[in-house]
């Protein structure tokens, strides 16, 4: 199996990236059918039919595309169909294949009905792109032999597979491939009720005592994201061994998450000062994304696809074509009078 590339964001304990931190945990906690996974309902409605109708064509299932922010189950859902399709999975990503010959030679050694998980499907090099578009479609690869005016092609038949391709960008694909996936689908944020399902879940096949209250509690706070529900469960258990009985309730919860900085509302420090620079710093905003990022010491990709989409879900930043601006909802939450901020005219964070 080859290796999927981790998302690099920094050491967040809300960090939704993958973490060598979750590497004991995440296989163990990976639903291995649709009826495991917990929430996507729609997601989940339309992929059973998709397999059904596959499975009775006795033909691989189309091509499909999952984008939406880390953590949210992308990688989770390409295990699942191949489990469902009765099929081997196959995992890469876009920047592990850097030469066209690469995804050549991962190609020809598919079998009949694989399933090839490509991560971070937009990060994949133009020229390696070129090489998908026959084998997506026409389930061939073109290899040019040669160079010059005596360079010819020949075509390769390549067994019948599935490609999933995962983004948390899909404005970023490019249209010809976007094209090719005769599935899209869009994973959204969970609910804090899907989320105490998911804690729940994962503290029974951890053996880790925990009660509803004590999920729940975890669950408001991991910002819509199981990768963080399980991390947090993972780090509130520690606290649970340490200064409590080893059992995960509502009490104890709240202390070790206080302790983690990770307010009600799931947000933590990093959101905070995004937050805090957006209203004092630019006067509510708008604020363009690079100049936020530079004045936060911070990469602008970290805030667009980490702080962004769940400040944007709780409606605490809104975008305009002129940048970000902080909503009345964030003001409140800081504690600040909305349009008194830049009374004193300082900047403290
Ligand atoms: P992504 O590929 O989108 O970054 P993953 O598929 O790696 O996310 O999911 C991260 C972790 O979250 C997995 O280990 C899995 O245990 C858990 N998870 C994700 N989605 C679900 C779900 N719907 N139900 C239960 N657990 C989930």
């Amino acid at each position: 199996m080859i290796e999927t590339s981790d998302m690099d964001f920094g050491d967040r304990v809300v960090d939704p990236g993958y973490t060598g931190d979750d590497n004991d945990i995440e296989y163990s906690l990976r639903p291995k059918t649709l009826n495991e996974y917990i929430g996507q309902d729609k997601v989940k409605e339309n992929l059973a039919i998709y397999i059904e109708a596959a499975r009775r064509r006795n033909e691989p299932l189309d091509h499909v595309l999952l984008y939406g922010p880390p953590g949210l189950g992308k990688t989770t859902l390409s295990n699942i169909i191949a489990h469902e399709m009765g099929s081997n999975l196959r995992i890469t990503s876009g920047p592990a294949i850097e030469k066209p010959g690469d995804l050549a030679a991962l190609l020809t050694n598919l079998s009949e009905n694989d399933v090839l998980f490509i991560d971070e499907i937009h990060r994949l090099s133009r020229a390696v792109e070129e090489i998908l578009y026959p084998a997506l479609e026409d389930n061939a690869l073109d290899i040019v032999i040669g160079k010059g005016p005596s360079a010819r092609s020949i075509r390769i038949d390549l067994p019948k597979f599935t490609m999933v391709g995962a983004t948390t960008r899909a404005g970023q694909l490019t249209s010809p491939l976007r094209d090719r996936f005769g599935v899209i689908m869009r994973l959204e944020l969970y609910t804090r009720e899907q989320l105490c399902d998911i804690i729940r879940r994962s503290s029974m096949i951890l053996g880790i005592p925990c009660d509803a209250d004590g999920a729940f509690e975890i669950a408001g706070r991991a910002r819509g994201t199981p990768r963080i529900a399980n991390r947090l469960l993972k780090r509130v258990r520690d606290f649970a061994d340490v200064i409590g009985d080893g059992k995960i309730t509502k009490d104890l919860a709240q202390i070790a998450l206080d302790r983690l900085e990770i307010d009600m509302l799931g947000l933590d420090s990093l959101d905070k000062r995004m937050l805090n620079m957006i209203i004092k710093g630019y006067n509510g905003g708008p604020v363009g994304l690079e100049t936020l990022a530079s004045a936060l010491g911070e990469e602008a990709v970290t805030l667009e696809d980490v702080c962004e989409p769940f400040l944007m879900q709780l409606g605490f930043i809104a975008r305009t074509p002129r940048g970000r601006c902080a909503t009345k909802l964030a003001y409140e939450h800081l504690g600040y009078e909305p349009g008194n901020q830049s009374d004193t005219g300082q900047l403290s964070f």
